[in-house]
């Protein structure tokens, strides 16, 4: 294993173990939450994205679920880096996070743009986890959606 991957893997542990996020935060703006499940793997969320007043960016980004700590790794670094984009940055970053995904280990991830997401780069290699690490973000994508019509 290259030292590149074993501090992927330990970023990923350290992020399944402290979460961020965890605990469906009461929202005070538009908010909405969705549910996602991952058959093959048995993960499961529950997430809620809170916006901003103007309904322009993420505030909260909260869930509770459980799953592999792929799974529950992803929501945490999400979470982490939500809350403060915009709401079309935020989509950029799950395009993204998505393409690296499915690049099949192809895509050398911008560490500078991903931060701790880029530890997911790896989980590009193995098709069968990448269900794994995207629930979290679909769940994101469609609660985000959700909110601005609240
Ligand atoms: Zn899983």
């Amino acid at each position: 294993m290259s030292g590149l991957e074993s501090l992927y893997q330990q970023i990923i542990l350290d992020h399944s173990k402290q979460r961020t996020g965890e605990g469906l935060l009461e929202p005070s703006h538009a908010a909405a939450e969705n549910h996602q499940y991952n058959p093959t793997c048995g993960d499961e969320i529950n997430l809620r994205v809170e916006l901003n007043e103007e309904k322009s960016a993420i505030e909260h980004v909260s869930w509770e679920g459980d799953g592999c700590s792929i799974s529950m790794a992803a929501a945490s670094v999400l979470s982490d880096m939500a809350p403060g984009m915009s709401l079309t940055e935020f989509q950029e970053l799950v395009d993204k996070f998505r393409e690296m995904l499915r690049s099949r280990g192809q895509i050398e991830p911008d560490e500078e743009y991903f931060g701790d997401a880029a530890a997911f780069a790896g989980v590009s290699k193995f098709v069968a986890r990448v269900k794994c690490a995207m629930l979290s973000w679909v769940a994101a994508e469609e609660a985000a959606k959700e909110a601005t019509q609240h």
